[in-house]
């Protein structure tokens, strides 16, 4: 058998390949560095994909590190640069040194990369990089097959559906993030995918985080009567900071889901389970009455620095927010649901500030 070491950017792209390799008489070690990925969530989720591939094929994968900053630094000056463009083939470069690195100094003589098959990716752009790469490390080759063709590409998808990867919907950093944000649907399952790899640990530290910022915020020190929401599994935990709050004066409301509206009900210790979704809520009457709400904690599928918010599509906030025309608003989210931008439309209503 012939010893190959294969980067690999991802499952999807790594199956037909890998498969190829074992079927010609080539055994593939699978080499993971990949710190062009933003956020840190989904570079774990591909990561775990192409281990949970490799190991189950009983091939050895080597787990380079997630250095972010340093990618930034490779790339500097090259942000705005379009997909395929200048920024991409620098990117390339820096992660096929690091493979070729490898493959020097753990005596392979080839190494080649699942980037080529890839829709994403230029074919010309790779070899480049994986040649200069290699040209630093004597007796090292590229190896510059174009792994889209020969059926390769049709056995890709296949692979896919048979092995249910995780398919990612943009190339892999920040910037390529744009033209997936621009689809809401999309969006809104990235962050779905994003938050249910999050442990419960890493949730409560989380949402300690953010309630630490809200109360250094002057409209939270000012507040008496704060608008919150109760939490589902998926969003920064509210019980804890309610009551905590609760008992030193602080008065809190909470939405009730009302057929397509959210009414608001006082918050005095107990819930019963919500009509449509089980949320607890108050067991109380409406408050018609909002005036004295001065803060409101909205939960949100995405923000962005601007204060634009994406909710779960149902229009609920964007139905009671004007209800409220002068209360503070704050979106409260992970760390991964801030994106850097949201796509909005004439009905979003933005935050006066994300926590
Ligand atoms: S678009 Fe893809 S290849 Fe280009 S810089 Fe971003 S992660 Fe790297």
């Amino acid at each position: 058998m012939n010893r190959v070491l294969l980067h690999t950017c991802c499952a999807p792209c790594s199956g037909a390949i890998i498969e190829w390799m074992l079927a010609n008489g080539y055994t593939p070690t699978i080499y993971y560095c990949n710190p062009n990925i933003y956020p840190y969530e989904e570079y774990l989720i591909r990561k775990e994909e192409c281990t949970r591939y490799a190991t189950g094929l009983g091939l050895e994968i080597v787990d380079a590190d997630y250095d972010h900053a340093a990618w930034q630094c490779c790339i500097a000056g090259l942000e705005g640069e379009p997909e395929r463009g200048a920024r991409c083939l620098e990117c390339f470069r820096m992660r096929l040194l690091s493979a070729a690195r490898y493959a020097s100094e753990h005596g392979f003589k080839t190494f080649t990369s699942t980037l080529d098959s890839s829709r994403w990716k230029r074919h010309d752009q790779i070899v480049e990089a994986g040649q200069w790469a290699a040209a630093q490390f004597p007796g090292l080759t590229f190896w510059d097959k174009n792994w889209r063709q020969g059926g390769l590409q049709e056995r890709r998808s296949e692979i896919i559906r048979e092995q249910d990867f995780y398919n990612q919907r943009y190339c892999g950093c920040e910037f390529s993030m744009q033209a997936m944000h621009d689809d809401k649907k999309m969006a809104r399952q990235r962050i779905k995918r994003l938050i249910s790899v999050m442990t419960p640990k890493q949730k409560a530290e989380q949402s300690a985080a953010v309630w630490e910022r809200l109360e250094q915020n002057d409209a939270f020190r000012k507040a008496t009567d704060i608008l919150a929401y109760w939490s589902m599994d998926d969003e920064v935990q509210t019980p804890a900071f309610i009551e905590k709050w609760t008992t030193v004066g602080k008065r809190f409301y909470l939405p009730s889901i009302q057929g397509d509206d959210l009414i608001v009900k006082r918050y005095k210790g107990t819930l019963k389970p919500g009509e449509q979704f089980g949320i607890p809520e108050p067991d109380g009457e409406q408050v018609s009455d909002l005036s004295p709400i001065t803060l409101i904690l909205v939960p949100g599928r995405a923000f962005d620095a601007q204060g634009n918010r994406m909710g779960r599509g149902r229009g609920f906030y964007d139905r009671l927010l004007p209800q409220l025309p002068n209360a503070i608003k704050a979106g409260v989210c992970f760390d991964c649901q801030k994106l850097p931008s949201v796509p909005t439309d004439e009905n979003d209503i933005k935050m006066d500030f994300v926590i």
